[in-house]
């Protein structure tokens, strides 16, 4: 009996990019054991060294998660499809703060959201509710521009933005908060200057810092809701760990190419991310934006529904996220919706919780060291691109193995021989272990689990490239193209 697989994007490369694959069996077990058996490279991502299923892995059966039904057991027939969510990375009422008695609307404000006045759900008690309204939006990014731009045109009255990037030429593809004029500008300029423009009427406080243990629990005890825009792991557990212990709802929203998620964590009344994903994956193994791509208007269609989610948190009015999670495949234009559910052994908002206080995030994350400062890299397994550069103009020339896609080459290549790191396995013996290889791809993270590949199968002499083609345009050569 063939049962549907559904493969997330970041899986697809061990599925010769198949999204959807049949495979025989009657239980969620005996169909993970025959896909794995298929696809050999998916097993190290599901499973871990003792046969357990990986806690960044979720597995569901239609829109129910397995481990609500009986696991590996659950059956499956013919019409059920499994579902593998990795981390990417309703119906409840809520108790929104009750508006002051002195929030009034001017005549201009009447006139500004006369045609939110007119319907029921918000109505003039509605409207004073969005204006007494603290929002925080983490990040002024994809999903923040379009958080923004609605939240302030519908009249929220204070949006705080916590971001502290500049605007960079790649961001405009997507962050439409931001113009080709304010490159180079602080993101939380050019976003103040923006909201301002659309709503003159509510005020707009930004905190230009990086989200922290030491500053999370402070700047979000100001808001009602926080927006979690953010595009890294260590971040999204920190915002979710710091909603958790404030008690307040996290609209999250994450995007990787063509594929969103959103949900509303609300440990109060329901599952957070944390009971949904306990750990977070190793670094490297999800890609980020800027090493996947994210297609533009992606960040778009997310972002707007979160901005719907925070409205509606606000107005108290209609079912929310609260225990749904929404995922929407753009490609297939195709919106999915799983349930889920409080986890009464989560560490955070569990039975018997155990974590009671912010932690580490970049080392629960597997990141070491933190970005500020870089880190000291390890002669004998990494090579600067100074170093590499040096080594070139005196004459040596290591043997260059680029293991990023053959689209990113086309763009911007070193000249290197091309083997895509999901193809490596099958083609390693079309090089030399006894030469020394100097291997990249765009930031790094891809060819150190290369290069580890490489060494595990014997090459003894085989270097990354810290930081990528991205540091060599950056510090060597600034005339090749960036992407
Ligand atoms: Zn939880």
């Amino acid at each position: 009996m063939a049962i549907k697989v559904l493969i997330p994007t970041p899986l697809r490369p061990f599925t010769d990019r198949r999204d959807t694959i049949e495979v025989e069996g009657t239980t969620v077990g005996e169909v993970l054991e025959n896909l794995t058996s298929e696809f050999s490279q998916i097993k190290q991502h599901l499973y871990s060294d003792d046969g357990t299923f990986r806690s960044y892995v979720n597995i569901y059966v239609n829109d129910e998660d397995i481990r609500y039904l009986a696991r590996e057991k659950t059956a499956v027939s013919e019409k059920d499809t499994i579902s593998i969510i990795p981390s990417i990375a309703g119906g409840v009422d809520v108790d929104m703060p009750e508006v002051e008695s002195e929030t009034q609307l001017s005549n201009d404000e009447v006139l500004r959201y006369s045609r939110h006045l007119i319907i029921p759900e918000v109505g003039m008690d509605g409207q004073k509710r969005l204006k007494a309204g603290r929002v925080l939006m983490i990040g002024a990014g994809g999903l923040g521009s379009p958080v923004g731009m609605y939240l302030a045109a519908a009249g929220v009255g204070k949006i705080g933005i916590v971001d502290f990037d500049v605007v960079d030429k790649t961001n405009l593809q997507r962050q439409i908060l931001h113009s080709t004029q304010d490159i180079g500008r602080a993101k939380l300029d050019s976003a103040r200057e923006k909201l301002e423009g659309i709503n003159p009427n509510i005020s707009i406080e930004t905190y230009e810092t990086r989200l922290s243990s030491d500053n999370a629990l402070e700047l979000f005890a100001d808001y009602d809701v926080v927006v979690d825009g953010t595009d890294n792991f260590p971040t999204r557990y920190l915002v979710n760990d710091a909603c958790v212990l404030l008690g307040k709802p996290n609209v999250y929203g994450s995007i990787l190419r063509f594929e969103g998620q959103v949900s509303v964590f609300d440990s109060k009344r329901g599952p957070c991310y944390r009971c949904l994903y306990p750990a977070p994956p190793p670094p490297g193994l999800v890609p980020s934006c800027a090493e996947g791509g994210v297609l533009g208007v992606l960040p778009g269609i997310i972002g707007t529904l979160q901005a719907l989610e925070v409205i509606k948190l606000l107005l108290n009015e209609g079912d929310t996220l609260i225990g749904r999670l929404v995922l929407f495949d753009a490609l297939k234009f195709k919106f999915r919706e799983l349930k889920l559910r409080k986890n009464p052994e989560c560490p955070i908002c569990g039975i018997d919780p155990t974590i009671h206080s912010l932690i580490d995030y970049e080392q629960f994350c597997g990141i070491s060291g933190g970005a500020v400062s870089e880190p000291a890299i390890d002669e004998r397994t990494e090579i600067t691109v100074e170093q590499l550069k040096a080594r070139l103009d005196n004459g040596q020339k290591p043997f260059m193995l680029d293991v990023r896609e053959p689209r990113e080459y086309e763009i911007v290549n070193l000249g290197a021989r091309l083997i895509p790191l999901s193809e490596l396995p099958k083609r390693f013996k079309e090089l030399d272990p006894s030469e020394e290889i100097v291997v990249h791809c765009k930031m790094g993270g891809r060819s150190a689990k290369a290069a580890a590949f490489l060494r595990q199968q014997g090459f003894t002499n085989v270097k990354n490239l810290v930081g990528g083609i991205d540091a060599w345009i950056n510090k060597i050569n600034p005339n090749l193209p960036r992407y």
